[in-house]
């Protein structure tokens, strides 16, 4: 008898995918077998409506599925199957068959709203379509008895449906319900989500275990709780995420479509969302949003369903360490921040802290990669086919690592800050932990330029083969390339790489930049004019040390003195003009900084960024473009921001709106670096222009770059974050790059 072979490739283990083929079979009249194998899963099929259930694998496929295609050849039966079975997996092979963490879905979330006892308001229910997975993983293959549900022994209700084809728990491995699974605690006693509720309402702070780690809890209209919060967590401006269900998020912000779209996706991220609330500010000081996310668990669920107001949903942690994932762990660390701790029996084997995004004019835009979203795969650019196994190991802040193989690229979840040191350990256990995880034997070493990275010291120490050595911003660029799919001939594209701090290939500290280049190799076609950090890594901290070191760049040291009148200026201009302490950078950061200074920001930054995200949420709320951009000089490739200070000058002395001005900096960067990249283009030495490294985490920075380049093709950011958490990638592809061109 004559049928089809019918291979599957992409998402489709561990995601209901052979229970829906078995029931696809029964509605097209099919009989033959289906089964995972190590390139996904395959079909023998045979029947009269064969082109029908061809077209249905892609067109019904399970929520989680992703499709990459399904390829047919013939096939010849010995002998005519009569039914359609699901026959055990062949070949051994792990590969990236763990699916990420999903959201609870629409039918779980009736069930527990729902009266059958089993699943009605229990917090840990889950089917194929949605539930834990990389976060209750301890090894492959993914069955339950890898995973921190293997404790659980079913019962004979859960046992049933788990191998009932025609069930969606059809091989839910972590399917539970309250007779047999994880149980919840609070304290001690009865009715855990209606205790908790309570005290949250009535202004406690509540230590909550999710699916990748806790978070400190709080009512987010309770001024008091978020003030108590803050003090607790030694967190004075950091903006805190909210969680809600649409009823909340819809009575403080209008999310558009595509807002929507990323809210529910199975990945549930924060989303930062227009601020246009009535609550209390202290959520996100000076800030022109917040984030917000959907549950995205059913104890989420419950405890929305019950206080039906928006909760704080923070990282529990201690200041720059990883979130806490244990139960003593919890207890020990958070039993400080927290007046209770709401917890359960069900481990969480890898920590995962919430993944963050945004949605700009050109797209969904990923801040921070992690739950959700990880352990999912990019495919390689056309030509990079035949490469070797690589890991590269990212930057030191933000760090990720990334995996190369099979022509996938695999970019680990976001790390971290590697100066903590339980970050670090988390860091050296996640590499060895993603090669088990994947199978990895790699053969190709790649770590940043700047030796003292505690991740290029380990890239080093872990090399036992080549290490590629990776200039920063030039990661920043493939990074974006490879994302985009640029094949590895494509040819050169400029690159506009704005961002925080890297070591160039001259020595000094890059920044500000447009690179021209591809894969293979890059040259420095234009940079801002660079400055002295005063003070070096404390120039990263204190925005006014940036503004000094420019005022005077500009020979505007008289407005220095006026607007510093307290700064220790002359030991800092000694240091500078004696290069001591005060290094040289290009930083489009930095000079961020330096205006938000101008423009008032005082002091230290007490996180990351805080003052180049005033000065962003600042220059949206300018309501004219009167004055247009400032003007930026160029001279040989160098990028002169003088004639861009004694504009604002001018502004501030004129009284200029500061919204106004914080609007035309945005506009003149944008303008000076697109000028360049575009001239590049036009004079045919570049095919596209990228946009990377962490300002284009602007969205204003960014949409202002778009418009200023016109009609030239631009690559951006969408899939892997533009700042430092995407640098692995980048590094990873150049190394595969090099060592193709080496072999
Ligand atoms: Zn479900
Ligand atoms: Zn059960
Ligand atoms: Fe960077």
């Amino acid at each position: 008898m004559d049928g089809l072979r019918i291979r599957v490739r992409g998402q489709v283990q561990g995601v209901g995918f052979r229970p829906f083929i078995w029931q696809l079979a029964r509605r097209f009249g099919v009989t033959g077998e289906v089964l995972n194998d190590p390139e996904g899963v395959l079909i023998h099929a045979c029947g009269a409506d064969l082109d029908a259930f061809v077209a249905a694998i892609t067109s019904d496929a399970p929520p989680l599925a992703r499709v990459d295609a399904v390829e047919t050849a013939s096939h010849v039966f010995d002998d005519t199957p009569t039914t359609f079975e699901i026959t055990a997996s062949q070949g051994s092979g792990a590969e990236t068959r763990v699916t990420p963490d999903a959201a609870t879905c629409p039918d779980c979330l009736a069930d527990i709203r729902g009266s059958d006892p089993r699943r009605a308001g229990y917090a840990f229910t889950n089917c194929t379509h949605c539930g834990p997975r990389f976060t209750i993983l301890h090894g492959l293959p993914y069955d339950r008895a890898k995973t921190t549900m293997g404790v659980f022994e079913m019962c004979a209700d859960c046992a049933a449906e788990y191998a009932d084809p025609a069930d969606r728990r059809f091989h839910a491995q972590p399917v539970a319900c309250a007779v047999c699974g994880p149980q919840l605690w609070l304290d001690h006693g009865e009715d855990v989500i209606a205790r908790a509720a309570e005290r949250l309402l009535a202004g406690e702070i509540l230590a909550i275990k999710g699916l990748g780690g806790f978070h400190l809890c709080c009512d987010a209209t309770h001024a008091d709780a978020i003030a108590t919060l803050r003090t607790r967590k030694h967190r004075p401006t950091k903006p805190l995420a909210l969680m809600g269900r649409w009823e909340e998020i819809a009575a403080h912000a209008t999310p558009s479509p595509e807002e929507r779209a990323a809210l529910s996706s199975s990945a549930a991220p924060i989303v930062l969302l227009a601020h246009q609330s009535t609550l209390p500010d202290a959520l996100a000081p000076g800030q022109d949003r917040l984030g917000w996310m959907l549950p995205y668990t059913p104890l989420h669920h419950l405890l929305l369903d019950t206080v039906q107001r928006p909760l704080v949903m923070t990282s529990g942690n201690l200041s720059g360490e990883p979130q806490v994932i244990g139960n003593d762990e919890a207890v020990e660390k958070l039993g400080g921040f927290a007046d209770g701790i709401l917890s359960h029996n069900r481990e969480i084997a890898r920590r995962l802290d919430d993944s963050v995004m945004q949605v700009t004019k050109h797209g969904p835009m990923i801040l921070r990669r992690a739950r959700g979203m990880v352990p999912d795969t990019l495919p390689l650019p056309p030509g990079f086919e035949k490469t070797r196994q690589v890991v590269a190991f990212g930057a030191h802040l933000k760090s990720a690592i990334c995996l190369v193989k099979n022509g996938q690229a695999l970019l680990s979840h976001h790390l971290g800050d590697l100066d903590d040191p339980l970050t670090w350990d988390e860091f050296v256990k996640a590499d060895a932990d993603y090669a088990a995880l994947f199978d990895h034997h790699p053969e190709v070493f790649a770590c940043d330029l700047h030796p003292g990275y505690r991740s290029s010291q380990h890239a080093a120490a872990r090399a036992g083969g080549a290490l590629v050595e990776v200039q920063h911003h030039h990661a920043h660029l493939t990074a974006c390339l490879a994302e985009n799919g640029w094949p590895l001939e494509g040819g050169p594209v400029a690159g506009i790489i704005l961002d925080g701090l890297g070591l160039g290939s001259d020595g000094t500290i890059w920044g500000g930049e447009v690179l021209l280049g591809d894969y293979a190799g890059f040259a420095r076609a234009a940079h801002l004019k660079p400055a002295p950090l005063p003070g070096a890594d404390m120039a990263s901290r204190e925005p006014w040390r940036n503004l000094l070191a420019r005022l005077d760049q500009a020979g505007l040291s008289d407005v220095a003195d006026t607007m510093l009148p307290d700064a220790p200026r002359d030991v800092l201009r000694q240091a500078m003009a004696k290069g001591v302490n005060a290094p040289l950078s290009s930083s489009a950061g930095r000079l961020f900084d330096a205006f938000a200074a101008l423009l008032g920001f005082s002091g230290a930054q007490s996180f990351e960024g805080e003052a180049a995200m005033l000065l962003e949420a600042m220059a949206l709320r300018a309501d004219g473009g009167a004055g247009g951009p400032y003007p930026f000089g160029e001279t040989d490739g160098v990028i002169d921001p003088a004639p861009m200070w004694k504009a604002a000058i001018a502004d501030l002395r004129q009284g200029t709106d500061k919204s106004l001005m914080a609007l035309r900096f945005h506009s003149g960067l944008a303008h000076a670096f697109a000028a360049t990249a575009q001239r590049l283009v036009i004079a045919g030495n570049a095919k596209a222009v990228a946009l990377s490294g962490g300002c284009f985490q602007n969205a204003l920075l960014l949409d202002l770059t778009i418009s200023a380049l016109g009609d030239v093709p631009v690559l951006l950011h969408t899939k892997v974050p533009a700042n430092d958490g995407g640098l692995a990638l980048g590094q990873a592809l150049i190394a595969a790059a090099t060592d193709r061109r080496d072999r």
